[in-house]
């Protein structure tokens, strides 16, 4: 500990920050927060920290030149809304709220000398909100084999993060003639659980719609969600083939089959989806809970298990509670848990105790294609006297909806994109 504070003053002065919490004066530099990640969680972490602490500098980094969205993402796949509504311009949202946008890759995070290191530039930062989001551990199914990693991103990729994949999918689906569409649903927990019903429902109704004789056949590693099994059966008894607890056990993408215990299952087209993880990140930084896949953090103040200057956020992070498991990684989550971070990093700064807040989740599910429906899942938490996180949470169908999602979505957006 007294080793790292030495090499934290050393670091800072050989940087040129002020390693204190007081407030800066003329005569020291900004303290420095980079924000690795701009998805929900680091873009409204980047814009909070901008209102609740306007003096510190503000870095946000992130590989893609342009925000995607994924919620709403199914309906964008069959044709149903357009892609502008999705995606969004980075610098136009630095330059709304004031920090600066940079697009790089992060390749690596020094923790020791509190560096975060692109290709081409280091930033040194005074905190650190990381907020990348998830991987794919294909690993699991192929091992080191990454000749047959690439093979499958490329040809059956998951579209599950944001980037090439979705034009990718939605393009495989547009040249989709007709045979059997494969797609494989992982073992909880993973990013927004009923986002691959929703997107089963919405294949099959445009399947339905263009009269494609194609068939989708799920494999679902998971129990299986009500709600969804009620409408493929009532809706699409002859498009949907699903199967419940169903774990992929070997993929042979080359040969087109998937082999769980008992059965082998060929397919024409398919979305493979691997088991999901945390970022490749918070392993290189040594921030993954012990026996897990997913960042620890304390489940209050999201600063990372074993580092205060560290805040982690979004789908990345692990169990917080032991009665309810992980909070739901879902869009609005990671965006609340930006702002919760945004005002735990200005307190810090400005040497006072941060207040105690709370995230919550919301997400509108569309579960029919035509005419269609929707499911409302929220989730509230409190905290219970020996202060233990409690959940709780509300599904409510709503058979009729009326654009509520794509509010929800753009509501979402003008708060920590910028008003459009
Ligand atoms: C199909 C689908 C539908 C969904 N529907 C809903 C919904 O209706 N409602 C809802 O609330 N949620 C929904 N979600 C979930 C929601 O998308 C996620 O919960 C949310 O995106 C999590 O935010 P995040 O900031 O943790 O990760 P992300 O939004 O994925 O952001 C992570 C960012 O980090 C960047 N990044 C990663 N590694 C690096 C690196 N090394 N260097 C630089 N940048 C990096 C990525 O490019 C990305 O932009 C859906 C998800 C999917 C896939």
């Amino acid at each position: 500990m007294l080793l790292k504070r030495r090499q934290f003053l050393a670091a800072g002065a050989a940087l040129g920050a002020s390693p204190f919490l007081s407030r800066p004066t003329f005569a020291q530099p900004r303290a420095r927060v980079v924000v690795g990640g701009g998805g929900w969680g680091g873009l409204a972490a980047a814009r909070y920290l901008r209102t609740f602490a306007p003096q510190l500098e503000v870095t946000l980094l992130e590989r893609n030149a342009r925000f995607w969205s994924c919620p709403l993402s199914n309906h964008w796949l069959v044709g149903r809304i357009d892609g502008a509504l999705l995606s969004h311009d980075y610098r136009a949202a630095a330059q709304h709220w004031g920090y600066r946008f940079v697009q790089a890759e992060v390749s690596r995070i020094d923790r020791d000398a509190r560096l975060v290191v692109t290709e081409s530039e280091r930033f040194a930062y005074d905190w650190l909100v990381l907020a990348v989001g998830i991987r794919h551990d294909y690993a699991a199914w192929f091992g080191d084999d990454h000749d047959t990693i690439a093979y499958t991103r490329q040809h059956y990729p998951s579209a599950y993060t944001p980037g090439a994949e979705f034009p990718r999918l939605r393009d495989k689906l547009a040249g989709f003639t007709g045979g059997d569409l494969l797609m494989t649903i992982p073992p909880q927990p993973f990013r927004c659980p009923p986002a691959p019903y929703e997107r089963a429902v919405m294949i099959a109704g445009w399947l339905e719609q263009r009269k494609i004789p194609g068939r989708l056949i799920i494999l679902d590693a998971n129990p299986p969600f009500q709600e969804f099994l009620r409408v493929f059966r009532e809706y699409f008894p002859k498009r949907i083939e699903y199967h419940a607890q169903m774990k992929v056990l070997a993929v042979d993408p080359r040969r087109r089959t998937v082999d769980c215990e008992f059965d082998r299952f060929g397919f024409d087209e398919a979305i493979l989806m691997p088991p999901q993880q945390a970022a490749g990140l918070a392993w290189q930084a040594d921030l993954i809970s012990r026996g897990s896949s997913w960042a620890a953090v304390d489940p209050l103040s999201f600063a990372a298990r074993h580092d205060e200057r560290v805040f982690i956020v979004g789908d990345m992070i692990d169990r917080v509670s032991s009665l309810f498991g992980h909070y739901p990684k879902s869009g609005q989550m990671a965006s609340r848990q930006g702002r919760i971070v945004a005002r735990q990093i200005a307190a810090r700064a400005a040497g006072t105790v941060p207040p105690q807040e709370l995230p919550d989740s919301l997400c509108h599910i569309t579960t029919q294609f035509d005419p269609p429906a929707a499911l409302r899942i929220e989730a509230s938490y409190r905290l219970r006297g020996d202060g233990e996180l409690v959940q709780q949470t509300k599904n409510q169908r709503d058979p009729q909806p009326r654009g509520e999602d794509l509010a929800w979505a753009q509501g979402m957006f003008r708060e920590f994109i910028a008003p459009q």
